[in-house]
Parts: C-alpha cells; sequence; structure tokens
C-alpha cells in the first residue's frame, strides 16, 4: 500500500500515550498532523515525519480524523472549547479517560457543533500502543467506528461496545475498578512484606500465584452473581469477614497502614448486619447496591 493511500490523521495530546499514537500511526504510513498545549513535545515527532500545527483550529481543519488524547474531558473542552468552530464536519475519536456522564456530555457538544464523537478506553499503557493484541473500548455512532476502524487498529485491537458515547468509559472504568483495587492491594501486601524485611521479590511468586487463580474464581462466582445466588456453600461472609480482620490486625501490628483492608472489613461487617452472614461474600452485592450514608 502506498504512502498516499493511507488515512491521514490528527493527533491532539502529546503525553506518553499520544505520542505513542503518533509513532504509530506515522511508523504505519499515515499522514499525521500533531498539536500539544507544550508545543516542544512534538518535536522529536515532527523529525519523525509528522506535520506540527501551530493552532489547535489549523490541527482541525488539517484532517477529518481526529484522535485526541488528554488527561481528562476538562482538558479537552480546555483544548477544543475556543476552536469549536473548526470542528463541523470533524470525527473526534476521544481517547482521553474520564465517566460516562462526562463522555455522554462531550458527544453531545460535539454533535451540537457539527463533529461525530467515538469515545475510546484504552486499556493498555504506551508500550502496547501499536499491538493488536492490546484492545481499546469503543462506543459511538457504529458507521462512524466502522469507517474508521482500519485506521484505529493501527493503535490496538479494537472492542465496539455500542452506540451509548457513555458505554467504552463505563467499560474502562469497571476495568479500572479491578485494576485498581488489585495494584493496591499488592502495594499493601508487599509494604507488610517489607516491614517484616521480605522483598516484594520474594513475595512475587507467591504473589503472581495467587493473581493467576482469580480467573478460577470469576468462572465459578459469574454465573452465580447473574443468577443472584448467592448461597453460602463454599464460602460464608462470616469466615470472610474473620479473614479480612486478620489482614487488617496483620498491618496494624506491623506499623503499617490499614485503612484499606479496614475498608474492605467495614463493608463486610455492613453485610453481617445485614443479615448475611451463612451467605457467600458475593451476598455483598446487596450491600454495595446501598451506599452508607
Ligand atoms: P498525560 O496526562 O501525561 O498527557 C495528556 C496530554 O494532556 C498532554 O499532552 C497535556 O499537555 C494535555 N493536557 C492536560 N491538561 C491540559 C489542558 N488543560 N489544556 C491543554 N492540554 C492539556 O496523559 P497520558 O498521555 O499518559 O494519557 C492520555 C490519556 O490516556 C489519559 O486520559 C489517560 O488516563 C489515558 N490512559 C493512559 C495510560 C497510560 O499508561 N499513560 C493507559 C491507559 C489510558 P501538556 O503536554 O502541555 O502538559
Amino acid at each position: 500500500m502506498s504512502f498516499q493511500s493511507k488515512q491521514a490523521v490528527t493527533v491532539i495530546g502529546l503525553g506518553p500515550m499520544g505520542t505513542a499514537m503518533t509513532e504509530a500511526f506515522l511508523a504505519a504510513g499515515h499522514p499525521v498532523t500533531v498539536w500539544n498545549r507544550t508545543a516542544a513535545k512534538a518535536d522529536a515527532l515532527v523529525a519523525k515525519g509528522a506535520e506540527r500545527a501551530a493552532t489547535v483550529e489549523e490541527a482541525l481543519r488539517a484532517h477529518e480524523l481526529v484522535v485526541l488524547s488528554l488527561t481528562d474531558y476538562d482538558a479537552m473542552f480546555a483544548v477544543l472549547g475556543p476552536a469549536a468552530a473548526a470542528l463541523s464536519g470533524r470525527v473526534l475519536v476521544n481517547l482521553s479517560s474520564d465517566t460516562p456522564a462526562r463522555a455522554r456530555e462531550a458527544a453531545a457538544w460535539a454533535e451540537e457543533h457539527g463533529a461525530r464523537h467515538l469515545t475510546g478506553g484504552v486499556q493498555v499503557p504506551p508500550s502496547g500502543i501499536g499491538s493488536s493484541e492490546s484492545a481499546t473500548f469503543y462506543s459511538g455512532p457504529r458507521d462512524v467506528f466502522e469507517t474508521h476502524r482500519p485506521t484505529l487498529e493501527v493503535l490496538t485491537g479494537t472492542d465496539y461496545r455500542g452506540a451509548d458515547p457513555g458505554l467504552a468509559a463505563l467499560h474502562y472504568q469497571l476495568m479500572m475498578d479491578i485494576f485498581w483495587t488489585t495494584m493496591s492491594g499488592w502495594l499493601h501486601a508487599v509494604t507488610v512484606a517489607e516491614a517484616h524485611g521480605i522483598t516484594a521479590e520474594e513475595v512475587r511468586p507467591y504473589a503472581t500465584s495467587i493473581v493467576s487463580s482469580v480467573p478460577g474464581f470469576l468462572s465459578f462466582y459469574t454465573p452465580r452473581v447473574d443468577a443472584g445466588q448467592h448461597g453460602g456453600d463454599v464460602d460464608k461472609l462470616a469466615m470472610c469477614t474473620a479473614s479480612v480482620d486478620h489482614i487488617t490486625q496483620t498491618a496494624k501490628d506491623a506499623g503499617v497502614d490499614s485503612s484499606l483492608p479496614a475498608a474492605v472489613l467495614e463493608i463486610f461487617r455492613r453485610g453481617l448486619g445485614q443479615g448475611h452472614a451463612d451467605d457467600s461474600f458475593t451476598s455483598l452485592m446487596e450491600t454495595l447496591r446501598k451506599p452508607a450514608a
């Protein structure tokens, strides 16, 4: 395929992600125009063949397809707001993270200005950009997604979740919910280990093993959760609460902050108070549906 046949792209936002995306597009032979608030971040990309736009308006007018990689949607409104007149006819692929509500708001705002908006939730760090094995959630108008899918697949694999612009952001936040609580649990555990003179490296094989066991638990509990079955035939909340109590106490005894397991313990104890002692820990969904005042 010749250079000319590749779709031209504008990339706005050259943090680690936008930079990796621009590099991936350039490597695949796509003409790329870039703009970044801190203009110097474009220098290395210009040296590799990117065009530098002097203004946001110029960047928007350069190409139909505009990829946004900004810190959040506040940054998007800060960048695009003053240049809204140049939005008409553009396709905004917003790969900035934020909430589903913010994504819906941005999509409506873009439509008001004559642009189409695809929400994206990138599930990999910059090192995963350019690999089809990694994945990005997309949502928004299906026709827009299908038209631009081949170009977007230069960045990562794609997973279209539906027309609602909030869906990609929602799926992304669900995964971040799992990711950050898991990583925080790991960080807490290695801090407790460190207090006992045990390195993170020494813990690593065991940490890897317990995390590797999680898919098995997901397979077991997922159909039960979807069926609303929370029987305590395998685990009882009373036992689970005692376990979390022990984790909390072990951290306290080591002089380590215990607020993370204490937060889990508080939820588990509320579940006990709601009469779920003999049910599975998954009965806590009922507790979670009713946030504490
Ligand atoms: P950064 O926050 O490092 O950089 C994003 C860009 O936002 C920069 O170009 C920055 O400009 C710009 N920016 C921020 N605020 C403003 C503003 N008010 N006005 C103009 N420009 C602004 O983010 P990343 O590149 O790391 O990530 C981009 C998005 O991708 C984020 O939403 C992030 O959550 C998401 N993501 C990141 C991952 C990662 O591992 N990094 C993984 C998955 C998703 P300037 O250079 O001038 O500061």
